[in-house]
């Protein structure tokens, strides 16, 4: 995409650097360049993190606990504690018979003879529940006077606290702001957003509300900023999500006027994979398919994203809209976010295609040398008509002879760069490429449209007929022994079950740690039951010796770290043993869980749990109980966790608002998307500068 053309010259606060201000040199600015922050609009959008309460002078019979407050007191008493750490209290009384402790760690002999006693104190600082009495650690503290002065020292406006980065003091920021108040009097920022929407939504003009949040007056209410529900707040927060709209929906837009190859061919390939299916599609696969094949034949690159549960059977649809491509004359490329699942599609895949004599290609990292060069190779002609891999399929070594369609699964795994390095490929032609994007964590609709705006959405909504729901039940680990006898029996019915060990800190190491001890302790325990183990610190032909194992059914128990979470299908195994589930987020734990269930026979989910279980841990183990569907599960999850925790931090910090949050601002998208079209419609001039002015350089990321 171009880069956006210059504001217009109005809006000069977008263009006038810090530099500019009082006291900003050289210095200054390399460290306001390191926020991002180079003109005074960008200072501007530089948002207090919190504010103190410095405007009210309470007694102490106000303080309220884990509030910070400004207060004031006369010392009645000091002591220096000796023990363990020597620390200094002060016993303040204000004479409403409240008292204040004091507590400093680190003190001078000069600041223990400043409070002698009847001394004024005027302190700062969080007030927290003491042994007797509330207290103050490390307070502000300023020598007070008289009651005259502590008026004085009472404040107009809440105290802001600045996100800061070394070297940069709050007071340099206040002082930084007061200045680019100032200038914003002066010469006003542009208001991108027309006065009547922002009227209808009862929100203040741009200024207001900068105005209010930089220097909120002491009548506003503290929650309601903290909680960043006041007006001031949302009016920006609207006005980024109203940016990320009509970034998306530009994007949308010209990729209207890309060309595509249509992916045409002569309509018996398809039938054909149908005909040699041991099933028969839902109708959820149908409508998808059917809506997918429109797409390809359509002269315009395709970009959807295909949502669906754990077990809704995307693989075939991916695989129906390949042969499309492939009888069209084209090549097709697979990507799946691990090696072992990229062998597993590769593996089902050849056996439905070498029906139809198309003979799947699988570059592994491991392939190597001569084997390396004849893929790369085959790819390189054509021959190789379905490529399947990790994300190496787009290595520069890797060149396509006429690549048409590219299909990644379990997206939401790719990382931003992966995925600008996928928009770059082109078919031979110069041509864009078609993309189907499949995702396996339902995305709640609100959330898909503020990330998605740019694709259209295709759901599988319905599971394959024929599967049991999988009964799940929370177990404490002190009934670990009932679990593995459990286990056990499930082996002698000739059914297999996985053992997933999880650990919190994502450290690949201890958790395949973990998960050796238990392969040990099972191995011990289960007489005559082959236990195989899979981690992430093994090499990769070890793990898939093991997985090979597992699938022809020669291992019965699978020991696992959260490696297995996507992809993996064995319809025998239905048994699954997650430990200390309470760790995992809850579409985590549904992925994990999807492992099993996929053939008919009745599969069982044990949480095993370790004791006691917070509330929220109670509470997200009673939703997994009773809860199947992904979409509800991913609902709640990100009502509970948020929505880094439901996408994975890679993907929501591609999306990264700076204020704006999809959960809390739900109520915003739907008008949000309606001034994206009146924008784009009414007012094309403002475009360029409200995403200049949001998303910046990143607006790159909105291209994938
Ligand atoms: P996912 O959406 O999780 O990738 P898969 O594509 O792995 O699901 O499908 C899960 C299992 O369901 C596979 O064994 C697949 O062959 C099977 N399957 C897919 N579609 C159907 C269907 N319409 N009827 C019965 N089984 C199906
Ligand atoms: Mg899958």
């Amino acid at each position: 995409m171009t880069t956006p053309a210059a504001p217009p010259v109005g809006d000069s606060l977008a263009h006038l650097p810090v530099t500019q201000l009082k006291r900003v040199g050289p210095t200054l600015a390399a460290r306001l360049e390191r926020l991002g922050i180079r003109t005074v609009q960008d200072l501007l959008f530089h948002l207090p993190l919190r504010y103190q309460d410095r405007t009210r002078l309470l007694c102490f019979a106000e303080l309220i606990v884990g509030d910070e407050a400004l207060t004031v007191g006369t010392v009645r008493d000091t002591a220096i504690t000796e023990g363990q750490r020597r620390s200094l209290k002060v016993w303040l009384a204000d004479g409403t018979g409240h008292g204040l402790l004091l507590r400093f760690f680190h003190f001078s002999p000069q600041q223990v003879a400043a409070f002698a006693s009847g001394t004024r104190v005027r302190c700062y600082g969080e007030v927290r529940q003491g042994y007797q009495t509330l207290e103050m650690v490390h307070p502000e503290v300023q020598f007070a006077a008289d009651a005259a002065a502590d008026e004085a020292a009472a404040e107009a406006v809440l105290t802001p606290i600045y996100p800061s980065t070394e070297g940069l003091q709050q007071l340099t920021w206040r002082s930084l702001m007061e200045q680019a108040l100032t200038w914003l009097v002066r010469l006003p920022l542009i208001d991108y957003l027309p006065a009547e929407v922002l009227s209808g939504l009862a929100l203040p003009s741009l200024r207001e509300a900068l105005i209010t949040l930089h220097r909120p007056p002491a009548s506003v209410s503290l929650s309601a900023l903290m909680e960043r529900r006041h007006p001031a707040f949302v009016r920006l927060a609207f006005e980024e999500l109203t940016a990320h709209q009509v970034s998306l929906r530009r994007l949308r837009l010209l990729q209207k006027t890309y060309t595509a190859p249509q992916l045409i061919g002569a309509g018996q390939l398809c039938p054909q994979l149908r005909a040699v299916l041991p099933f028969q599609l839902t109708a959820a696969q149908e409508r998808v398919v059917a809506e997918i094949s429109a797409d390809l034949a359509a002269p315009r690159p395709m970009r959807r994203l295909l949502q669906g549960d754990v077990g809704s059977g995307k693989t075939i649809v991916a695989a129906l809209a390949a042969v499309q491509a492939i009888e069209a004359g084209y090549q097709v490329a697979l990507m799946a976010p691990t090696e072992l699942l990229s062998e597993q599609h590769h593996r089902s895949l050849s056996i439905w295609l070498a029906l139809l004599g198309i003979q799947p290609l699988w570059l592994a990292g491991r392939h190597k040398g001569k084997e390396r060069a004849l893929a790369l190779a085959a790819i390189a002609d054509g021959s190789a008509q379905l490529v399947i891999g990790t994300h190496a399929l787009f290595q520069d070594e890797v060149t396509f002879h006429n690549l048409g369609l590219v299909v990644v699964d379990e997206q939401q795994r790719f990382g931003v760069a992966q995925r600008l390095k996928l928009r770059e490929k082109r078919a031979a032609t110069g041509d864009a490429v078609h993309q189907l994007l499949m995702t396996a964590t339902p995305i709640p609709r609100s959330l898909a449209m503020t990330l998605y705006a740019d694709l259209e959405l295709s759901v599988l909504d319905e599971l394959p007929p024929g599967r049991t729901p999988i009964t799940t039940v929370a177990v404490p680990d002190t009934r670990r022994a009932e679990v593995i006898a459990r286990v056990y029996h499930a082996c002698q019915q000739g059914r297999q079950a996985y053992w997933v060990c999880t650990l919190i800190e994502e450290s690949e190491l201890l958790e395949s740690q973990a998960a050796e001890e238990t392969a040990q302790q099972l191995t011990a325990q289960l007489a005559g039951v082959t236990v195989g183990l899979v981690h992430g610190r093994m090499k990769s032909t070890e793990r898939d010796a093991v997985m090979a194992g597992f699938i022809s059914g020669a291992v019965r128990v699978l020991v696992a770290t959260t490696v297995i979470e996507v992809g993996v299908d064995v319809a025998n195994a239905s048994l699954m043993i997650i430990e200390n589930p309470e760790r995992l987020g809850l579409s985590q734990l549904h992925q994990l869980r999807g492992r099993v269930g996929r053939g008919a026979i009745q599969s069982h989910c044990v949480l095993l749990y370790h004791a006691p279980l917070s509330q929220v841990a109670t509470e997200r183990l009673g939703v997994i109980r009773a809860t199947a569907s992904g979409f509800e599960i991913a609902e709640r999850d990100l009502a509970l966790r948020g929505a880094g925790e439901v996408l994975g931090t890679r993907q929501a910090g591609a999306m990264q608002f700076q204020l704006a949050d999809p959960l809390r601002d739900q109520g915003l998208i739907a008008a949000a998307q309606r001034t994206a079209d009146q924008l784009l419609a009414q007012h094309p001039d403002a475009v360029a500068p409200l995403i200049a002015r949001w998303l910046g350089r990143r607006e790159a990321y909105g291209q994938v």
